[in-house]
């Protein structure tokens, strides 16, 4: 039986050492999640044996091709709790899911006045399309204010909602930062209270808790297979059928349609209508692969494992002189924690970590309105998966200590 304790020997790449000769510690699973041997083994078996286009031929490789893409789509409809697999659209990422869901909306949507709501720790993935949807509709962007522990300040979504312009809300589950696990289904229920319909950023909740769209509440979820032990290329939009239904489609081309004339086509069914030209295949292939793993592992084990690093981690770190921890400092984290060395810029402190074999991430992390609100230009930021260990925590202190020696 596959189990967390056991799970790292499926992970080959995690056996090797950094370029400072020190072993490997990988602790930037938030930017992307390495694969297990199932999910690449899915992908080549495909190329290998049922590579085709979808769709659109009889022939046996093209059957295959196809079933192997539906089947894809089912494990993952399965994976979020969908009533329906074709509720669930292919992309290549979550960026590329939220800017689908912006347009379309959008245009759907939003008239000059009208307001969208987003929150100050949203990456640029889930602002920068909400920018451009703006400038295009005329609506305004409110952004909810967070609370000095960098929490969500509920009080500020009401005092937005209350103005009755709000027609879209669009939050992050789990902030890529802070941490912060977000009360999705409590947003919901507000936003539909108010009349506005709500996008859920899943790209940082969907690898690492059991998340069910029907008990969130949200109307869609954009993320990404890379963070979840999938392939790169491949990414979900997932919505409420009869919503999906009335949206336009972004992306036009083959598949999306049922009739083209010269001067119009009408669109193909749901999902197909948003899914133009030929999708990323053997990426959908392993992913369905990746969540067959993860189902393995039971989501509720991953969640609980990450919880008890996440809090490890902030226990040694607290030990530490001259680190501050962003975020929650208690179980609204999730598995990653965002922190900054007194004095020392948070770009020397990776490479000092890397150095040490430590692979951590610097930077602003794709979310420089939080930055600001931090007041920091960057921070070095520790991310755990199923294949972390308290080991790899307790290198990436020592890995700090040398911080200190160097700068102390
Ligand atoms: N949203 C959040 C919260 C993220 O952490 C990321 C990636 O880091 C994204 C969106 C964008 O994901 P992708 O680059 O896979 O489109």
């Amino acid at each position: 039986m596959r189990t967390i304790a056991t799970c790292r020997d499926d992970f080959p790449v995690l056996d090797q050492t950094a370029s400072s000769g020190r072993p490997l510690v990988y602790l930037d699973s938030a930017a992307t999640s390495h694969k297990p041997l199932p999910v690449v083994e899915a992908e080549r078996r495909f190329y290998l044996h049922d590579n085709a286009n979808v769709h659109r031929a009889v022939h046996t490789l093209a059957a295959r091709a196809t079933d192997a893409y539906e089947q894809a789509r089912r494990a993952v409809a399965r994976f979020i709790g969908a009533p329906q697999p074709e509720s669930v659209v292919f992309v290549r990422s979550t960026t590329e899911a939220i800017n689908v869901a912006a347009r379309s909306l959008g245009q759907m949507l939003l008239r000059e006045g009208d307001e969208v709501l987003l929150t100050v720790m949203e990456h640029h993935s889930n602002l920068v399309p909400w920018q451009l949807v703006a400038r295009a509709s005329g609506a305004r962007l409110r952004y909810a204010r967070l609370l000095e522990d960098g929490t969500l300040d509920l009080d500020s979504v009401r005092e937005i909602l209350a103005g009755g312009k709000v027609r879209i809300v669009a939050v992050t589950h789990q902030s890529n930062v802070l941490g912060t696990v977000n009360p999705v289904a409590e947003l919901a229920a507000m936003a539909h209270e108010a009349g506005a319909v709500i996008l859920v950023d899943g790209a940082q909740s969907v690898p690492h808790m059991p998340v069910d769209v029907q008990a969130l509440g949200c109307d869609l979820l954009a993320f990404s297979g890379h963070k979840m032990l999938g392939p790169t290329g491949i990414g979900v939009l997932w919505g409420r059928i009869e919503l999906l239904e009335r949206m336009e489609p972004v992306f036009g081309g083959g598949e999306m349609i049922r009739e083209v004339e010269l001067d119009h086509a009408t669109w193909n069914d749901v999902p197909y209508k948003f899914e133009a030209g030929t999708p990323p295949i053997a990426q959908a292939v392993g992913l369905g692969a990746a969540v067959e793993y993860l189902e393995s592992l039971g989501m509720a084990n991953v969640h609980a494992h990450e919880a008890t690093l996440a809090r490890y981690a902030v226990r040694r770190l607290q030990e530490l002189r001259n680190i501050r921890i962003y975020g929650p400092l208690d179980d609204r984290r999730g598995g990653l924690v965002a922190f900054n060395v007194d004095g020392v810029h948070p770009h020397d402190v990776a490479t000092i970590l890397d150095h040490e074999g430590v692979a951590v991430r610097a930077g602003h992390h794709c979310a420089q309105p939080l930055m600001r609100w931090l007041d920091v230009p960057a921070t070095v930021r520790a991310s755990f998966y199923v294949y972390n260990t308290e080991a790899d925590i307790d290198a990436l202190v020592e890995a700090l200590l040398a911080v200190e020696r160097v700068f102390g």
